[in-house]
């Protein structure tokens, strides 16, 4: 909650990923700094991964595309969104601010076609080969790309690119991938055929990045991986968590053994001990899901949180120590002792990328600091 907790962002390891993320291949970087930058603030993200080399930005939504087009300090830096629907209302306005247009389905080829106003939009086609997510099914491809090269030829779009996603690349020896390579590469013949030269093909994500060059083309998407975090562990690359979350403890109190602690009693004090009681909670993005499993870092050492993590709060183990309120608790920190978003995944069963976009609106974002130290 606010006043207690922060979550503080660190611009040296944003710019250290980026730079070594670009060090493993020969294309250039689309930093993806969809959803609010994975959580860490799209503004300063977006600033700090362009000035250290990343090439490209791309967002989700068409309302992100166009904040991050009408920025003055990234006029020259194409940004690229591609979750609408074809009849949503902005997309006109997105493409005149100049973002460009990830195209995932027929319906809106034609509908971009019509939103142009001054000059074509540029756009990027997708494919489905194999996500069976966003983008074109290969028995519509012929007829996708023929309808895009006439509407190029009219004038009303520019393509720019052809592009797919990865659906399974953090699992290297899954078989999707070598299935979806040989796919991309019949939708770039297809691509051809019909008489396209995109000057883009792009298909990796950040595990594609990291585990196969084969997928780099002209173009690496990756996100996760440029806030610090390897969605390959068996691959080690040098990065570093951005961001740091921590809170303060609000109070300290001796309860005697057998106490049952917080909603339902799932966990009972086993001896006399004091705990503390942290102000942060699920509304907050600290996962319940990771309840009875999770550790924070406070007073020099990790400790366990006991019982439900609730709304706003939980409670902390200490033992016979104590510490004063105000002390701080590292969730998520970088150092070797901090806990991080890997470990919370673990904890709540799912991905750090879903750890980090769920830290909630009540949390405050600091940059300010490190973008000081750079001037
Ligand atoms: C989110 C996204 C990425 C980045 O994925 P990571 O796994 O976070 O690297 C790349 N491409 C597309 C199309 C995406 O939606």
């Amino acid at each position: 909650m606010s006043g207690l907790a922060k979550a503080s962002m660190d611009w040296r390891r944003l710019a250290s990923n980026v730079e070594t993320l670009a060090g493993l291949t020969s294309a250039p970087l689309m930093a993806m700094v969809k959803a609010d930058a994975y959580g860490h603030g799209v503004v300063p993200t977006a600033r700090v991964a362009v000035e250290a080399g990343a090439a490209r930005l791309g967002v989700a939504t068409l309302r992100e595309a166009w904040r991050l087009a009408r920025m003055p300090e990234l006029a020259e830096v194409p940004v690229l969104g591609f979750v609408y629907a074809p009849d949503q209302p902005g997309l006109a306005e997105t493409i005149g601010a100049g973002a460009e247009i990830g195209i995932t389905s027929l319906a809106q080829l034609d509908a971009v076609a019509v939103a142009v106003g001054r000059g074509p939009a540029r756009v990027h086609l997708k494919a489905d080969t194999g996500i069976s997510r966003g983008g074109v099914a290969e028995h519509e491809w012929e007829a996708y790309c023929e309808a895009a090269a006439k509407h190029q030829s009219a004038g009303r779009i520019e393509i720019v690119g052809a592009w797919s996603h990865l659906a399974c690349a953090d699992e290297a020896d899954h078989p999707a991938n070598a299935m979806q390579k040989a796919a991309f590469e019949r939708f770039l013949g297809t691509v051809a055929a019909a008489g396209i030269e995109p000057e883009l093909r792009h298909l990796a994500n950040s595990a594609a990045l990291i585990a196969d060059p084969e997928t780099h083309y002209d173009l690496v998407r990756p996100g996760i991986a440029l806030y610090g975090y390897n969605p390959v562990p068996r691959l080690p690359v040098d990065l570093k968590p951005v961001m740091e979350l921590r809170g303060a403890v609000m109070a300290v109190k001796r309860l005697p053994a057998g106490t049952g602690i917080s909603y339902g009693h799932t966990y009972h004090l086993e001896r006399d001990s004091n705990v503390a009681l942290v102000p942060l909670g699920y509304a907050d993005g600290v996962p319940r899901a990771a309840s009875g499993r999770a550790e924070v870092y406070l007073a020099g050492k990790r400790r366990r949180v006991l019982g439900r993590i609730c709304m706003d709060q939980f409670v902390v183990d200490l033992g016979d120590e104590t510490v004063r309120p105000g002390e701080p608790a590292i969730l998520i920190g970088a150092g070797d002792h901090h806990p991080d978003a890997d470990d919370w995944s673990e904890w709540a069963g799912t991905i750090p990328n879903d750890i980090l976009t769920g830290i909630g609106g009540r949390v405050p974002r600091l940059w300010n600091r490190g973008l000081e130290e750079r001037k």
